[in-house]
């Protein structure tokens, strides 16, 4: 096995999670590649790219389980429109309309001055904020030799 499975195996471990194969084929791929935001559909692309015979409905299983777990945040920036960040701790995100694009806030860039007492018996368990903003008016970035797309994440 190697180190990269026996971290994702530490991870789901840790996370009380039963390492099954599948579990373990995704956290792979979702935890081996750095901080980043991506979409149920984007992980089962990748997942089949890389040969892991899994159904959408079980990546979302998955995704929903790892995010129970801790491992994942869920944001989300639309009805039925989630991304996942393999980043889960505190912060916070853009939304970029024009887009799609979802991409972090820097660090220390929004303070709250005041946040509200919760009702009785009740804890404050995480506070999601998602900064809206698209294309400044008249303003077009995306010029017509913007076509490549695709990114690698190599
Ligand atoms: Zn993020």
């Amino acid at each position: 096995m190697s180190r990269v499975y026996a971290n994702s195996l530490r991870q789901l471990k840790a996370a009380g999670l039963r390492p099954t194969r599948q579990r373990l084929a995704l956290a792979k791929l979702l935890l081996e590649n750095g901080p980043r935001h991506l979409t149920a559909e984007e992980l089962f692309q990748e997942a089949r790219q890389a040969g892991i015979p899994v159904s959408l409905a079980t990546v979302y299983n998955t995704l929903h389980q790892f995010t129970g777990a801790g491992l994942l945040i869920e944001v989300v920036v639309g009805s039925g429109q989630s991304y996942f960040d393999t980043n889960p701790t505190s912060h916070w995100h853009y939304f970029d309309k024009s887009t799609g694009e979802i991409v972090d806030v820097p660090e220390q860039a929004i303070e709250f001055a005041k946040l509200p007492d919760p009702p009785p018996g009740k804890v404050i368990e995480r506070i999601d904020v998602v900064v809206r903003i698209r294309d400044a008016d008249g303003v077009r970035r995306r010029g017509s030799s913007d076509e490549s797309g695709g990114s690698d994440p190599d």
